[in-house]
């Protein structure tokens, strides 16, 4: 494999979903530059909505996407207010206005998925990023990689990022196909949709992450967009349902009758979901390793969650900045910088995994003694604090902090 002219090495990155454009923006601030290889056309993102917690503020903000975001991400000024599914009864709730900032020098935002694409993006060095690239194998030659791609083409590069999502097509190149544990069945789906705000209700759309929980389901909502829409996330049996995929949709019926017998001010909202997405949750075990030589994976590809903790693309945007900064301070040894990233990462984004995968018992426990007792857990606990190893972390502080 040709050396690059410059020295630094070729690095090719697939995937131009946030963690794949937020690489190409934290190397770019590393003074290092990459391709990106995006399958889509164009750059869009879906209809819905992303909490994003301090982790994640203080690493975009050191990118320009806070300040591009502004009037579009909603400061919360209450997050994590649980509800009780058949009155809304109030059961926790953190005062994110007063206590969020002083406790880790950040707000938590609410955003629509496509404004911080966008704002990421704009960090993105103009050329570097490729589209109508589907890539369909990756293979280690050398000290280097190849990859191959739907069109017929072939790219070498000295490092290879599989930021390539939940379906990645890299991680074969890193695991073999026979070491990759199919997903499995988790019994649970996601409902999502936005709401126009001047058909949400009042309660809706107050700048708040709202948690309204009950046997067997939850849902979720918050204001993005500079509050003109309604970000709407629930949770429910799957069924027979496994299509895994941000463009599979449902109808609002169903969405509906999923709620049905819950709080009338909550189905009032579901009502004007329009066609909502649906997403069947599949399972993964933690992944033990993610390189091999020149090829790691990064965001999803590396380590899907559920989406119970609010950080899947959190830990992407960590990776990014994590994983830029150990390549820009070994370019000469680009496999031993992967294997560093890989080290610093694995234990905090496998905790992740499972604390959230937990999540699912406990917000969806049927009417009895344990719900009760979760119930008073929830009214003396203060998460704020409790989830402070999540939102205190720097990534490109102490990169290896769990
Ligand atoms: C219902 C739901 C709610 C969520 N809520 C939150 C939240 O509040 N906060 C939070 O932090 N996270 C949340 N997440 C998680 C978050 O959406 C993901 O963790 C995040 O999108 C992962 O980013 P990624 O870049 O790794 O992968 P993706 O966003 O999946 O991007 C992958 C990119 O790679 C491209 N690609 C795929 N295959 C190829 C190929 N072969 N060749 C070239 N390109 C390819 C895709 O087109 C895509 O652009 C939620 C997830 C779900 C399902």
């Amino acid at each position: 494999m040709a050396p690059s002219p410059s020295g630094t090495p070729r690095i090719a990155v697939v995937g131009g979903g946030i963690g794949g454009l937020a690489t190409a923006a934290f190397l770019d601030r590393a003074g290092l530059s990459c391709t990106v290889h995006e399958q889509a056309p164009a750059i869009t993102e879906v209809g819905a909505g992303l909490v994003l917690a301090p982790n994640a503020v203080r690493l975009l903000r050191r990118i320009g996407a806070m300040d591009r975001l502004r009037g579009r991400a909603v400061p919360l000024d209450v997050g994590w207010e649980f509800r009780r599914w058949a009155d809304g009864r109030v059961l926790s709730a953190e005062n994110l206005a007063e206590a969020c900032e002083r406790l880790y020098g950040e707000r938590t935002y609410a955003v629509h998925r496509a404004d911080l694409v966008a704002a990421v993006a704009a960090a993105v060095p103009p050329g570097a990023l490729r589209l109508g690239r589907r890539c369909t194998s990756v293979s280690v030659r050398g000290d280097g990689a190849e990859l191959r791609f739907a069109d017929g083409s072939v790219v070498g590069a000295d490092v290879v990022i599989g930021a390539d999502g939940v379906h990645s097509a890299v991680r074969a190149a890193v695991l073999g196909t026979e070491q990759q544990t199919p997903a499995t069945y988790s019994g649970i789906c996601a409902f999502r949709a936005t709401v126009p705000a001047e058909r949400a209700p009042d309660f809706a759309r107050r700048p708040a992450q709202t948690l309204w929980i009950g046997p067997g389901h939850h849902l979720v909502h918050y204001p993005v967009s500079g509050r003109r829409a309604v970000n709407l996330v629930a949770f429910a049996p799957a069924g027979d349902y496994t299509v895994e995929s941000w463009s599979a949709t449902a109808d609002v019926e169903e969405f509906l009758a999923e709620f049905a017998g819950w709080d009338p001010r909550l189905q009032d909202l579901v009502r004007h979901a329009g066609r909502p997405g649906r997403w069947a949750l599949l399972d993964r075990a933690p992944l033990t390793r993610w390189s091999r030589g020149p090829v790691t994976l990064l965001g999803d590809a590396a380590h899907p969650m559920f989406p119970f903790f609010a950080q899947g693309a959190a830990q992407s945007i960590e990776d990014a900045a994590v994983l830029a900064r150990c390549l820009a301070d070994d370019p000469g040894d680009p496999a031993a910088a992967l294997r560093r990233y890989e080290r610093q990462r694995i234990a905090r984004t496998t905790r992740l995994q499972e604390v959230s995968h937990a999540r699912a018992h406990v917000n969806h426990l049927p009417d009895g003694p344990e719900q009760e007792a979760r119930d008073a857990a929830l009214a003396g606990a203060d998460p704020l604090v409790a989830n402070g190893w999540i939102y205190a972390h720097d990534a490109e502080a102490d990169p290896a902090a769990v």
